[in-house]
């Protein structure tokens, strides 16, 4: 089977960002443990071998993972690291912003861009499970906004929306998926 050519990314967040299902993956992992080492050493935060470990296996798909199965993958891989340990890790990483957790589905996946603190908006997958970021600072605005005038003070404002990727919505209906992007 042929691979679908994506149409070629012209601004950094197309709206179809949800990556090729035969991308290179173990760039997207190389980059986010580099990214990871860059940004905890510039901090002077430990990233220990574990969690940078747990941040691998966060970041072995792009698909959101729960705990549980996290420290399933750990005992495959030879380790059993109590589960407080393994959540601890979780934490770490969420407070320097390596990964989020998905309220809907309890579960993390990995940054994909996380330097700074950011508002995001997540695509949700029904079909693949694919967890794509968006960074809609209008949508975070208006949020706060409306939120404020109703003299609600936000903590959180991590959007997530449930729906189907290109790929999957081509696949559950193929008349309405098969239209190229606008170039
Ligand atoms: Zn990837
Ligand atoms: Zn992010
Ligand atoms: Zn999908």
């Amino acid at each position: 089977m042929k691979p679908r050519r994506a149409a070629a990314p012209s601004r950094k967040r197309a709206p179809d960002a949800f990556p090729d299902p035969h991308h290179d993956h173990d760039a997207c992992v190389g980059r986010a443990l580099a990214d990871a080492d860059a940004i905890c050493a510039r901090r002077g935060e430990r990233l220990t071998t574990l969690r940078r470990r747990v941040l691998e296996l966060v970041w072995g798909s792009h698909q959101p993972v729960g705990a549980y199965a996290l420290l399933e993958r750990m005992r495959e891989h030879g380790r059993s690291p109590a589960p407080p340990t393994v959540y601890r890790a979780l934490d770490f990483l969420r407070a320097q912003g390596l990964v989020h957790r998905i309220e809907s589905l309890n579960a993390f996946v990995g940054c994909d861009s996380p330097e700074r603190p950011h508002a995001v908006q997540f695509m949700i997958c029904r079909g693949c499970r694919t967890a794509v970021e968006l960074h809609d600072e209008g949508i975070a605005r208006a949020i706060g906004a409306a939120a404020g005038a109703a003299g609600f003070a936000v903590q959180s404002r991590v959007v997530e929306l449930a729906g189907l990727c290109r790929e999957c919505a081509a696949l559950s209906d193929p008349a309405s998926g098969a239209s190229p992007a606008p170039a």
